[in-house]
């Protein structure tokens, strides 16, 4: 009987498993969501689950398992994060009422950039689902890419044109971050492209057919999405990519949600020049988001700077970071709105108590939109709009034209306060199960209904005492059960007194419970209300939801508006607590900072202060700055302080320095050691090679570079002559702004023969053996790399730095002293590449420590050397 019951469910969800079979399927049965199979044995493995069988009607029982529908959410997330899709299939009709098998169908498929609900998303960061399109023409690839997050309805695309698509795609990626990327099939050939995703994002890819790039389906699409005039209204023309990409955006979202898409209301077409150059490596190595090591937000500049108070500033924030601007009055038109934020400390303190009350409407507005909302949550935007005229006033109160620009741009939505207001209870409950949210006198049906259930609890009062009075029995009571409904009880002692009016219905050891036909209709008529007001409730609530949906574009940009203020507000924040100041920023072409500190190290410092350095860099006589020091002193803090710097003005915001003066720059370009490409099999010196070339190839005049001890992974004179040349490159073929730190003394003698070098070195004292980090940057080179000191200060045995020294001194005694620079000129060098004994058995020669070989260990080097020679 049993397994018959069964086999035509399982039917059905091979049936529904037939178009999915690349997703795991959530089959809703009653309470829970089971999954059989495959998805079975995935699931139990990935979520911990136990996994049980179920009869199919077949011999073997169907692996299965599966979780409570009411806390399905975090099993998802948990599956989305690991890469997996999830297809929800839901009970389609009540299974109480229907007949014969119930229908089920998908009602959504899950995928990681498809989210919405707020369990499964970080409120701090944007999802991104990406579609990129590429094409070759006249034998030149180009691509369209658009990123969206239909969590909160923001699409933007560009037109890419570079000689080297790859890059470009992946310098886009590498902005957005999206969680799932949409690829043409031209795409896997990208190689660069796709091993870039792999080894750097959990990116899921999802390869589309050539059919979803059709004309005539890319037509219907846009049409059907933003009218029949798109082509104008969004600015493509005939000849553009991007409308490719965003149409196979839509028509995946509409095969994976079934419905939402009007979410996303237009395009937002940006140009790669509107932004600062910064390549996957330098976003890295400055640690804008998250940190090289660890990944965390603690320690980031967006951690310095997050003072936001909503999470829609918090996303914007992030986004910000990522895309500083270029353009010098867009960039003071930031400045002078967080000037005025900065001095009018009242108005800044309203403005962020009253943003403090601001939910994230942007990503609520999505809910609505796909009925997901909750009550209570409805009330939070209501809540939400009652703080917009204190935002709208104060951010107008101080002054600058964004601020006042922004301030108009909010609407203050009173028709929606008034509309939930008069909708909703002031205290609605978390889901609409037990109905309760709709407010008095909103709705006559629902009032009347209310009535009768309240009147009816009357009645059964009335109508137990008039019961007490005809029977005589003091203790009768009415009660309710689900079993049976009300029913009158009357304790044993009684039973005797109950007339025969009265139909038994359960005897208990106390006594025994009778129903009456004018308790029944009674009962008729207060369930009934009850059901009735519960599908009223519903009807109502769903008809506010579609209210507020109608007045989306009203939101999103209010939503926008209150973004914007809310970091603008920040940055005056944290400029107040961190003691920043307004840096001049124009097209100069010079960074003059006095007294400038790294934003992130000033904070993390503990017990010590961050001593302030000066930096000037300009077109002219101070275009590089070579920068020594023993390790340690604080090289790279200083080169990347500087950068930090120009990249806070070009947000819009206040710099840790005396006085900042900043020429926009159009890129920074840093090669900072450790990179993590060495898991990738590649070696110390091929990655750092490789992103020296990436600099050279990508700088413009207008860049900042930061070389931080380049030629290092190989031999001496080899790095050396590799970083004298890359110098002359920069110097006469680039002319970009750069700090260069090294450890090769020989180096410094550049200043004397390339016009734009400077030498500058961090300060350290000596006393005795010791020395002391004065942090100080002071033109000219160093004296010494105190190698063997700064060796001592990291704890290695004084037994073996005395031996250094002593090493150090028969070395001085054979070679040109260790205090007089050794004079290298570059002559020696060529010599010293070409001689009868090839360079590398020499190299060998100078590093082997004869003393701790053993005899096998010796003859095998000595095998080695003769293969050099014989290769040679
Ligand atoms: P280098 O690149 O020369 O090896 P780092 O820049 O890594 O040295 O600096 C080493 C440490 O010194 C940093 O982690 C920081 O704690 C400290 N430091 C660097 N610069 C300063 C400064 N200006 N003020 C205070 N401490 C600093």
């Amino acid at each position: 009987m049993a397994e018959q019951a069964v086999s035509p469910m399982m039917q059905q969800y091979f049936e529904i498993k037939k178009q999915h079979p690349n997703e795991i399927l959530f089959y809703r049965v009653g309470d829970f969501y089971e999954m059989f199979y495959d998805d079975a044995l995935t699931a139990s493995r990935e979520l911990e689950l136990t996994l049980t069988g179920k009869n199919c009607g077949k011999e073997e029982r169907a692996p299965m398992c599966g979780v409570p529908f009411h806390s399905y959410e975090t099993y998802v997330a948990r599956l989305i994060a690991k890469g997996y899709k999830v297809a929800i299939c839901e009970q389609m009709e009540d299974p109480a009422l229907a007949k014969g098998l119930v229908k089920r169908d998908i009602i959504r498929v899950v995928t990681p950039g498809t989210v919405i609900e707020s369990s499964m998303l970080a409120e701090d960061k944007n999802n991104y689902l990406c579609s990129i399109y590429c094409k070759r023409r006249r034998g030149h690839w180009r691509a369209g890419i658009c990123f969206a997050d239909i969590s909160t309805g923001e699409a933007r695309a560009t037109e890419l044109n570079a000689e080297k698509i790859g890059g470009a795609i992946i310098t886009e990626l590498c902005r957005y971050m999206p969680s799932e990327i949409l690829i043409c099939p031209p795409m896997l050939d990208f190689k660069d492209v796709t091993g870039y995703i792999k080894q750097h994002t959990s990116a899921l890819v999802e390869l589309r057919e050539e059919a979803c790039y059709k004309d005539a389906l890319l037509e219907s699409t846009m049409a059907g999405q933003f009218g029949p005039e798109w082509r104008t209204t969004l600015g493509y023309d005939e000849d553009a990519l991007v409308p490719y990409a965003v149409a196979a955006l839509l028509n995946y979202l509409q095969e994976t949600q079934k419905h939402g898409l009007e979410r996303i209301k237009t395009v937002d077409n940006y140009a790669d020049a509107q932004y600062m150059r910064l390549s996957p490596v330098t976003r890295a190595n400055l640690e804008l988001t998250e940190t090289m090591r660890g990944r965390e937000k603690r320690g980031t500049l967006l951690w310095v700077l997050d003072k936001t108070e909503t999470s829609m500033g918090k996303r914007l924030l992030r986004s910000w970071i990522e895309q500083p601007l270029v353009d010098a009055e867009a960039i003071n038109a930031r400045l002078s709105a967080v000037q005025a934020l900065y001095t009018a400390n009242i108005a800044r303190a309203d403005l962020k108590e009253a943003l403090s009350h601001v939910f994230d409407i942007e990503r609520l507005t999505t809910r609505i939109l796909y009925g997901s909302a909750t009550p209570r949550e409805v009330k939070a935007l209501g809540d939400t709009c009652a703080r917009l005229p204190e935002v709208k006033t104060q951010a107008s109160a101080c002054g600058a034209p964004l601020l006042t620009q922004l301030a108009d741009q909010i609407d203050p939505l009173d028709d929606l306060l008034q509309k939930i207001t008069t909708a909703l209870v002031d205290d609605p409950p978390a889901t609409l199960k037990d109905g309760g949210a709709i407010r008095a006198g909103y709705n006559s049906e629902v009032d009347e209904l209310r009535d009768i259930m309240h009147g009816g609890k009357g009645y059964l009062a009335n109508l137990e005492t008039k019961l007490r009075e005809e029977t005589g029995i003091p203790k009768l009571k009415i009660g309710f059960n689900k079993v049976f409904g009300y029913y009158i009880e009357v304790s044993r002692s009684y039973t005797d007194s109950v007339p025969d009016s009265f139909t038994r219905k359960q005897t208990l050891t106390t006594g025994e419970r009778y129903i009456t036909p004018e308790l029944k209709e009674l009962e008729n008529k207060i369930l009934g209300a009850n059901e009735r007001l519960l599908v009223l409730e519903h009807q109502l609530f769903a008809d506010l939801l579609s209210e507020i949906s109608a007045q989306i574009v009203r939101i999103q940009r209010t939503a926008l508006a209150v973004a914007q203020l809310d970091v603008l507000a920040g940055f005056a924040e944290v400029a107040l607590q961190n003691n920043y100041v307004l840096p001049v920023v124009d097209q100069s072409g010079v960074i003059e900072i006095k007294e400038g500190r790294h934003p992130v190290i000033e904070q993390m410092l503990k017990g010590t202060l961050f001593v302030p350095n000066d930096t000037l860099l300009d077109e002219g006589e101070n275009r590089m700055l070579l920068i020594t020091g023993p390790n340690m002193a604080g090289k790279s803090t200083y080169m990347r302080q500087n950068a930090l710097i120009a990249l806070m003005a070009q947000i819009g915001c206040f710099v840790p320095a005396a006085s900042a003066h900043i020429g926009v720059v159009d890129a920074i370009f840093t090669r900072v050691g450790a990179s993590d490409d060495l898991a990738a099999g590649q070696s110390t010196f091929m990655v750092e090679m490789t992103e020296v070339a990436e600099i050279l190839r990508h700088a413009s005049k207008n860049s900042l570079v930061i070389l931080d001890e380049i030629g290092r992974g190989t031999s001496t004179f080899d790095g050396m002559s590799i970083a004298r040349a890359v110098v002359e490159y920069i110097c006469d073929n680039i002319g970009c702004k750069t700090l260069f730190a090294t450890h090769y003394h020989e180096l410094t003698s550049m200043d004397q023969d390339i016009y734009g070098v400077k030498n500058y070195n961090i300060a350290v004292k000596k006393r005795g053996e010791d020395i002391t980090f004065l942090r100080r940057i002071v033109a000219g080179p160093a004296d010494d790399s105190y190698g063997i000191e700064v060796a001592k200060l990291a704890g290695l045995p004084s037994s073996v730095t005395k031996r250094a020294h002593a090493v150090l001194r028969q070395l001085e005694a054979s070679a040109p002293g260790r205090n007089q620079t050794m004079q290298l000129d570059f002559e020696t060098v060529e010599a010293y590449n070409n001689p009868s004994v090839p360079s590398e058995v020499v190299d060998k020669l100078h590093s082997v420590d004869i003393e701790t070989l053993t005899p096998l260990e010796a003859l095998n080097f000595l095998y080695e050397l003769k293969n050099v020679l014989d290769k040679d």
